[in-house]
């Protein structure tokens, strides 16, 4: 059986170059809710290595499929919803979450 992960939540964060924001984590939430999970995108690709899928569902049920793609910005490995479900649900629509606590990001220096 191939696991299929609904993602809930995503973490963004902006990369060089042109400041473009990416998803470099996501929380998913297994159907009997009983525990989320973060992964980097970097456990997700490998997971979709393995033939696991990743989805984000619409406030109507609807599931919308993620994809992995080679940004032509910096040529890594980002994640975004297919293009062909952008109709039902987008992932960057999601709740997001994380990262640095407000306080801490507005004290540290920028790399
Ligand atoms: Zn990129």
């Amino acid at each position: 059986m191939t696991a299929t992960n609904r993602i809930i939540s995503i973490e963004t964060h902006k990369v060089r170059p042109a400041s473009h924001d990416v998803i470099f984590a996501v929380s998913t939430r297994d159907e009997a809710a009983i525990k989320d999970q973060r992964w980097t995108v970097r456990t997700v690709l490998q997971a979709m290595g393995r033939a696991e899928r990743f989805y984000s569902e619409a406030p109507n049920g609807r599931r919308a499929r993620v994809q992995r793609y080679t940004c032509a910005g910096c040529h890594q490995e980002h994640i975004r919803t297919h293009i062909s479900d952008a109709a039902i649900h987008d992932l960057t629509n999601l709740p997001h979450t994380g990262g640095l606590p407000a306080a801490l990001a507005a004290s540290t220096p920028l790399a």
